[in-house]
Formats: C-alpha cells, sequence, structure tokens
C-alpha cells in the first residue's frame, strides 16, 4: 500500500466540498453517474474503431446498490477503467487550467458555489460531501491488473486488489444518513440522470408479499433499470415534454437552472442529423475565458464522438449547449476531419441558421424573453460582426442598441422604419460612457433634426461598428467621422471664405495636435468638437489597440468649430489671444469626447489666464 498527498488545490477543494458546501448534496450521484457515462462512451468508442478491443466482451451499464447495515452506496460501470496511473492523475490532481479558476471564483454562496462544481470539471471530489471515505476499486480495460484507491480526503492510498471484468467501482462510506436510503438514490437518478444513454440499474431490497400458502412475506433483493436510457434528441418531439428537454438539459450542461430555451432539429434528406441545442439562462463561468469549455457534444449514429470541439458552432454561439448527432460520418473522425469534413461543415452551417433564426422569431414574437437572452449573450453574439464572418446580416437582424430618441433597446429594422424620408444612412456615436456619449456636441445637429443615433457603449462597440459598412442596404456611419459631412443637414450655410483667416490662425496654433480645423455644421450649442478623417481610427479605437498591446499609429483628431458661436466672432474681433484660445477649445473638445488633456497643468494656467482677463 502506498500513501500518496493530494496536490495543494485538491487538498483546498476537498476543505471547501467538506465544509462550505452543502446546500446542494445530491449532485454527488449526478456527477459520478456522468463520470461512469464517460467512461462506457470512451470504452464504446474504442471498441467500434480499434482491433485490439474489438474481442471485448462488452455490455455498458451502470449498477448502485446500497449496503444500509455498512452505510455504503456503491457506484459501479464496465467502462474504461483507470489503471495505477491514472488514478494518481485523475484523483489526486486537477488537471485541467480551467479548473483551478473554479477555486478563485467561489463566491462563498454555498448554493451558487454548488451549482458551479459541474461545471468546472471538479465532479468527483464532491462525493466527499457525503462521504468520509471512498474506495475506488478499478481495471483499465485490457489490463489484467486492478488497483484500489482509498481516501480520507486527506490523503489517498493505492494498492493492488482484485476485480472481475474491466471497470470502476466507486464505494462512498456514506457520512450522511440521508442517503443511505433506495428510495432518495432513485429520485435523484431520475432527476438528473434519466436520459444517460446506458442503463442504471439499482439493487434494492423488496418487500414480497406472501403466496398462497405461505405466511408471511419477505424482503428480497432485486435489479431493476430505473432510468430510460434512451438518446433523449432521438426520441419524436409530440413524445417530449417541456420537463423532460429541461431535465437533460441539466444533465449534460451540469447547470441547476431550467434553459432559456431549446431548438431541437431532425434533418431528414441529402444529410440526415439530429441536433438538441439549448440556450442557458445563466451565464456559463467561462463565457469569456479563452479556454472555455464547447457546450455541443458531437455523436455520430448516437455515437459520443468528442465533447471538446470547439469547431462544431463559431465561438459566437459559444453559450450554447447540446448535442450534434450526425449519421453519415464516419466514427473515428480525427481533429482534421472535423475541421474539414464537408458533412460536418454542412451540419455546422445548418445548426448556425436554425438557431439565429429562432432568435430573430424570439425577437419578434417574445421581446421580454428576448430581452433576457441578449442581456446575457448580446456581447458574445456581437462578436460575430468582426470581420468578413458569415452571417453578418442575420446577426444584425438580432442586435440591439441603445437610442439617442428613447429609452430601452432598438433593432436596427426599428431604427430603420423611423428613418426621415431623406436620411441617407444609419448613425451611431460609440465609446465607453453613455451619459457622456448622449451629451456629446456630436450629437446637436442630429437632436435639432430629430434624428436618431445608436449610442454604442460597449467595449465591443468600438471594435466592430467600424466593420459593419451597412444593414439592409442602408449604410451605417459613426457621427464622429468626416465622411458623414454632407449628410449632415444645417439651416444655416457656412460662409467658408469669410472666416478663413481665423481659421488659419487656429490651425497654426495647433499644427502639432490636429490634421486639421474647420468650420463644423454639426454644432448648434457647443463652441467646438472633435471628429476623424474617413479611414482613421478615432480615440476609442486607438485605445482598443493599445489595450490589445497594438502599436496603433497616432491618429491627430480634425477639430470642427461652430462659426456661429459667439466665442468664435468675439475671436475674429479681438485675434490677440488666439493662440491661448485655440489651445482652451481643443482641450473643452476632448474633455467632452472622454478624452484625457495631454498637459492639464498648462491647460488650468491658461484658463486660469483668461478668467483673471474676463474678472
Ligand atoms: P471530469 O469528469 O470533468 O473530468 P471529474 O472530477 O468528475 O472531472 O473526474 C476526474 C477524472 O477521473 C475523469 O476525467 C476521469 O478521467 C476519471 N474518472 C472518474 N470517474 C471515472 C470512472 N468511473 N471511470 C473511469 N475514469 C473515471
Ligand atoms: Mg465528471
Amino acid at each position: 500500500m502506498v500513501k500518496h498527498e493530494f496536490q495543494t488545490e485538491v487538498n483546498d477543494l476537498l476543505n471547501l466540498m467538506i465544509h462550505s458546501l452543502y446546500s446542494n448534496k445530491e449532485i454527488f450521484l449526478r456527477e459520478l453517474i456522468s463520470n461512469a457515462s464517460d467512461a462506457l462512451d470512451k470504452l464504446n468508442y474504442l471498441c467500434l474503431t480499434d482491433e485490439k478491443y474489438k474481442s471485448i466482451n462488452y455490455t455498458p451499464k451502470i449498477s448502485l446498490s446500497i449496503n444500509k447495515d455498512a452505510k455504503t452506496l456503491t457506484i459501479s460501470d464496465t467502462g474504461i477503467g483507470m489503471d495505477e496511473n491514472d488514478l494518481i492523475n485523475n484523483l489526486g490532481t486537477i488537471a485541467r487550467s480551467g479548473t483551478k479558476g473554479f477555486l478563485s471564483s467561489m463566491s462563498g454562496d454555498a448554493k451558487k458555489d454548488s451549482s458551479l462544481i459541474g461545471q468546472f470539471g471538479v465532479g468527483f471530489y464532491s462525493a466527499f460531501m457525503v462521504a468520509n471515505k471512498i474506495d475506488v476499486i478499478s481495471r483499465k480495460a485490457l489490463s489484467d491488473k486492478a488497483y484500489k484507491w482509498s481516501s480520507d480526503a486527506k490523503s489517498y492510498d493505492i494498492e493492488e486488489a482484485s476485480k472481475d471484468g474491466f471497470g470502476t467501482d466507486i464505494v462512498l462510506h456514506l457520512s450522511d444518513d440521508e442517503f443511505n436510503d433506495d428510495f432518495r438514490i432513485e429520485s435523484i437518478v431520475k432527476k438528473y440522470s434519466n436520459h444517460i444513454p446506458y442503463p442504471i440499474f439499482m439493487y434494492k431490497n423488496e418487500w414480497i408479499e406472501p403466496k398462497e400458502g405461505e405466511k408471511e412475506g419477505h424482503n428480497e433483493i432485486k435489479n431493476s433499470q430505473i432510468n430510460k436510457a434512451s438518446a433523449l434528441w432521438r426520441l419524436p418531439k409530440s413524445s417530449l415534454k417541456d420537463s423532460d428537454y429541461n431535465e437533460f438539459y441539466k444533465q449534460i450542461s451540469h447547470d441547476s437552472s431550467d434553459p432559456l430555451f431549446h431548438i431541437h432539429t431532425k434533418a431528414e434528406g441529402k444529410i440526415e442529423y439530429t441536433t438538441l441545442f439549448y440556450v442557458p439562462s445563466v451565464e456559463p463561468f467561462d463565457l469569456f475565458r479563452v479556454d472555455y469549455q464547447s457546450g455541443v457534444k458531437l455523436y455520430v449514429k448516437r455515437v459520443f464522438i468528442t465533447d471538446d470541439a470547439k469547431e462544431l458552432l463559431p465561438p459566437y454561439l459559444r453559450f450554447v449547449r447540446g448535442v450534434m448527432d450526425v449519421e453519415d460520418l464516419p466514427l473515428n473522425v480525427s481533429r482534421e476531419i472535423l475541421q474539414e469534413n464537408r458533412i460536418l461543415a454542412t451540419v455546422k452551417d445548418q445548426s448556425v441558421k436554425k438557431i439565429l433564426t429562432e432568435l430573430e422569431k424570439m425577437l419578434n414574437n417574445d421581446r421580454e424573453k428576448y430581452m433576457k437572452f441578449y442581456s446575457l449573450f448580446g456581447k458574445v453574439l456581437k462578436e460575430g460582426l468582426y470581420g468578413f464572418s458569415a452571417n453578418k446580416d442575420e446577426l444584425l437582424n438580432l442586435c440591439l442598441f441603445k437610442s439617442s430618441l428613447k429609452d430601452g433597446f432598438i433593432s436596427l429594422k426599428e431604427y430603420k422604419a423611423n428613418m426621415q424620408k431623406d436620411q441617407k444612412s444609419i448613425y451611431y456615436i460609440s465609446g465607453k460612457n453613455e451619459a457622456m456619449l448622449r451629451n456629446s456636441p456630436l450629437l446637436e445637429s442630429f437632436k435639432k433634426q430629430g434624428i436618431e443615433v445608436l449610442i454604442c457603449d460597449e467595449e465591443i462597440d468600438t471594435i466592430v461598428m467600424p466593420m459593419v459598412y451597412e444593414f439592409d442596404k442602408t449604410p451605417i456611419k459613426a457621427i464622429n467621422n468626416s465622411d458623414i459631412n454632407d449628410e449632415i443637414k444645417n439651416d444655416e450655410k457656412i460662409d467658408e471664405t469669410a472666416h478663413a483667416g481665423l481659421i488659419v490662425k487656429i490651425k497654426e496654433a495647433l499644427k502639432d495636435e490636429v490634421k486639421d480645423v474647420k468650420l463644423s455644421n454639426r454644432l448648434s450649442d457647443s463652441a467646438a468638437c472633435l471628429i476623424y478623417d474617413k479611414n482613421d481610427p478615432d480615440y476609442a479605437m486607438q485605445m482598443m489597440f493599445k489595450q490589445m498591446g497594438q502599436e496603433a499609429p497616432s491618429v491627430k483628431p480634425i477639430l470642427e468649430i461652430n462659426p456661429n458661436h459667439q466665442i468664435f466672432t468675439k475671436l475674429e474681433a479681438n485675434e490677440l489671444m488666439v493662440n491661448d484660445i485655440s489651445n482652451l477649445l481643443l482641450n473643452m473638445a476632448k474633455i467632452s469626447e472622454g478624452i484625457p488633456v495631454e498637459n492639464p497643468t498648462e491647460f488650468a494656467k491658461k484658463l486660469t489666464n483668461i478668467m483673471i482677463k474676463a474678472l
């Protein structure tokens, strides 16, 4: 017998399991059955694809039994099993990097935290919530040696053992009497594991009524299947209730809340497949992690192939959970095949289209539900607008925006319906701070004309909005761009020549800081504003590049001045202070766009000078 210490992270985790997470203990069984099912999947796959395993007599099943007197619950499977190394690596360490994040993301709220357990893939250790000692007896397929792993949650021992047949027996020495009960265990299995594709048997004591001639009845141990063991996605829609769908979702997602909705599709025809997709009602913990787990499992003719294929759906749909079961693929699909297979590519395309179509239906028919969806995953969807990705039009249909004219969110379709007769483009303003955007001088002429402007205050907007050039044949344009200069309506014509002299002087004063100085037709109240030349990245975009560690060319803005503003007419009469005033105008325009003033001390000095003069 060799004693082993747990990896530090495992110790931390076990402490947490035992001392803090107690609100939802029953999920330990879901976790152990899900592991057993994974182990059966793995052996099933090898038996079908690998010559070496073809001789194995494989009868996939999971068995549960309770020994009331000994207070043990045993979960057995006939799956792939583990050898000594597997036991050490799988049940003594936490392998996945994402999992280590589990500990740091614990909120301290026991209920929330325990619902995270499954998601983080630390399922096995959750058994210590209900057991003070666990024995794992396992024999790996094709091996003639078996091992026993034993632990009291402080350290673990491994020794050789004997075991008939391949697979794993997990013996829980229950610390909690609640689970020393057939009925309780059976009901937990039905709740979480009804649609595991393998049969789950339970050995139960059953009371047998006395037969004729017998005086008393007696107890008998009976072995019966307690789950449906059907691949739920293969059942006809008409036979499934919402509760069936929700239960299955919880099983595959390890999420304990009901999903927002599901999409069940059976495609017959040239390419046959079945898909069942879910959109969760809570944000998956790793949604914004680079190493997020794919939520979609790939099956070929009901045989589980992988749950680690991020290419099954585009990254902007990474919140989707579910199953893709394809008929005409070889079972031994490799990574390369996954990426290049034509059939799979078609299934993927059609699946994406289907999901987007269903979302659009929801947007049109159930706005409230759609808002719930959008507030959770709208940001992720918008990532799909990046670059030249497919389905951009469909995605644009699904995007919602804040509006300069009303509260709440509008779609681009709604925007278009509200456009003025001669309005040429869809206008937006983007930046970090909603209040600042709403008060930007750039909006003045739009407000005056009653033209709607989209208020894009999400970080992702800064990157993707310049990449969506049009929606339904209408150009989409930023209002801080010189591109729209001749689209802006103004009652008063600007007389360019009249002020030419002063403009030259301001230009000279600011020549290192701005690309150009121009008279503006965008302003009514403010004295000046900043815009950017047609193909130049604006300030928010430049900051984005910087954040991503990219060298962005430093681009100078264009200063636009309101020719009807008093300050301008006064300056024309008295050009003595033109240098200081120009500088102040530029910096004020910067401040109103949330751009930091480069030299605040000098700015303050100049402002003070002017104040003194004014007094
Ligand atoms: P996860 O299932 O997310 O990988 P777990 O903590 O539930 O994390 O399990 C850890 C690992 O232990 C599994 O990945 C698997 O390799 C191994 N394991 C657990 N239970 C079994 C089992 N019944 N048969 C074979 N391997 C198992
Ligand atoms: Mg697991």
